[in-house]
């Protein structure tokens, strides 16, 4: 099979592959039909992380299931899945109290099972990771385009909302408006928030943010977006979504953070232990800091119970497709902000 393949920081290549294959009992082959090119693929296509050299890449897989194990019980082949960003078995301490991406059992893709951005899958622990997608759905592209960002994106965006504690009402601030801060726009809209103002550095991507919900919009970096968030909420919001990861948008989410406030904070630290977390400005207001790595599995039923309604639709944050060939273009697309999430259609 030919899959996506890491090969050195700007270079992404296509080869081929060994086909997984049928191991475990648990285990599931997947057909990937669709999947997505990663913000946070980005920090080892630049050098930012390390990865090893001739790794596969891609963690957001959808597709149709080929194979199951022994032991598979909830999905048989021909059903149309799709994955979170991580693996989950769905029965130990962790994924029993939602925090599937602290599983036991868990895994990440990209080693032998095959990546994400590739012809096929194995999905080991597939009964508590892979979700299906209903018949009547399963082959609808429109709304198979509104569910993949539920690999990963949208319940990363819903996350921050709900470690932000955003409720009825409540006014928030999204710091950043790439893929997942949109989707952060999103989920607080979805759970109620009257005022969503969306802070980030591009024009367009905060129009998106607008179709999306956003109330207000902030284009303005460092102190002039702090005084401009200041201003509109008349000294921080109670609530704030942390959507980046780069030190400089942790330091900005706590800046507009209302005292006695939280900020949800979802985007992989980047430069944090470089320069220090600023404990100080956490403790001088009673902030409160809430998150971490997204335990998407874990709201991915009432997330495609919404999609499936069509009452949300994240599908807009692609804004380029290519087909397996054109991955190592989608990276560049993303790379150069030509983008904000590329589709990969096999
Ligand atoms: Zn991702
Ligand atoms: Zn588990």
């Amino acid at each position: 099979m030919r899959a996506a393949i890491y090969r050195g920081p700007g270079e992404i290549t296509v080869e081929e592959v060994p086909r997984p294959e049928i191991e475990s009992p648990t285990d599931a082959i997947v057909r990937v039909t669709h999947t997505a090119v990663c913000g946070s693929d980005l920090w080892f296509y630049r050098g930012q992380s390390d990865r090893e050299e001739g790794s596969r890449v891609g963690h957001e897989p959808m597709g149709i299931v080929e194979d199951v194990g022994d032991d598979v019980r909830s999905v048989e082949p021909g059903d149309r899945v799709f994955a979170p960003f991580v693996i989950s078995c769905g029965r130990c301490e962790f994924c029993r109290k939602g925090l599937h991406t602290s599983c036991v059992n868990g895994d990440s893709w990209g080693g032998d099972n095959g990546g994400g951005q590739g012809e096929y899958v194995r999905a080991t622990e597939a009964d508590g990771t892979l979700v299906r997608v209903p018949d009547r759905h399963a082959d609808d592209e429109d709304t198979l385009e509104a569910i993949l960002p539920l690999t990963d994106v949208m319940g990363t965006g819903h996350h921050a909302a709900v470690s932000a504690g955003v409720n009825e009402g409540d006014t928030c601030i999204v710091v950043g408006d790439g893929a997942v801060g949109l989707c952060g726009v999103l989920a607080a809209r979805r759970l109620g928030a009257e005022r969503i103002i969306a802070m980030g550095h591009h024009e367009d991507r905060l129009e998106l943010a607008e179709s999306f919900g956003a109330t207000e919009t902030i284009a303005a970096r460092g102190q002039d977006a702090v005084d401009a968030a200041d201003d509109l909420t008349n000294g921080g919001a109670n609530h704030v979504l942390e959507c980046v990861g780069a030190a400089s948008a942790m330091e900005t989410a706590i800046d507009v953070c209302r005292p006695g406030g939280t900020v949800g904070y979802v985007g992989v630290p980047h430069g944090v232990d470089d320069s220090g977390l600023d404990v100080f400005s956490l403790f001088g207001d009673n902030i409160a800091l809430n998150g971490g790595v997204a335990p998407v599995r874990a709201y991915a039923d009432e997330l495609l119970a919404d999609v499936l309604q069509g009452t949300l639709d994240p599908s807009p944050i692609f804004t380029k497709t290519v087909d397996l060939d054109g991955v190592p273009e989608g990276y560049r697309a993303m790379d150069e902000r030509e983008a904000i999430k590329v589709l990969v259609k096999l």
